[in-house]
């Protein structure tokens, strides 16, 4: 069933000059990209997205990462897309991925893991609305050109 998620490049990906690199895997998954912005991400927000680690000690850590700089927010569209998103992006510690995801063959640090994918249909509606207007998602057929 045709699904939404929520996906961050992080600033690592972003400084790293992953952004293509990563965005290829995602198109060549057979994805669809329906909304794409680069901004920064406000500390309020980022408390909403990661509220289930602002109690963990390591949580400024996490801030500090993700307000170095610009992310890039995409809304990504497709059949088992939150599955096959997180499958894409790999287990959280890069040292744990499988070779092949993005986080097991660029990454190797669990905080610098560079790809944020939403774990489930529910937080990827929430996490959507959080990070996108609905003006700026655009939704469209594909075409056989
Ligand atoms: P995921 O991003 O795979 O859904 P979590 O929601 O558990 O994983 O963690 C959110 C982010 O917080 C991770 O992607 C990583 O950047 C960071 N993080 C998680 N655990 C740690 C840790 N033990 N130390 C430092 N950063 C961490």
């Amino acid at each position: 069933m045709a699904e939404r998620s929520l996906i961050i490049l992080k600033p690592d990906t972003v400084h790293r000059g992953l952004i293509g690199q990563v965005t290829t895997r995602i198109e060549q998954r057979g994805f669809k990209i329906v909304a794409m912005k680069m901004a920064l991400v406000s500390q309020a927000k980022l408390d909403e997205h990661y509220g289930h680690l602002t109690s963990k000690p390591f949580y400024p850590e996490i801030v500090a990462y993700m307000t170095m700089g610009p992310v890039v927010f995409m809304i990504v569209e497709g059949d088992n897309a939150v599955g096959g998103m997180r499958q894409l992006c790999g287990a959280t510690d890069p040292a744990q991925a499988d070779m092949g995801t993005v986080r097991a063959d660029f990454a190797t640090t669990i905080r610098y893991n560079l790809i944020h994918a939403s774990d489930s249909v529910e937080n990827a509606t929430a996490e959507i609305a959080r990070f996108f207007e609905e003006s700026e998602i655009c939704g469209y057929e594909r075409k056989a050109i």
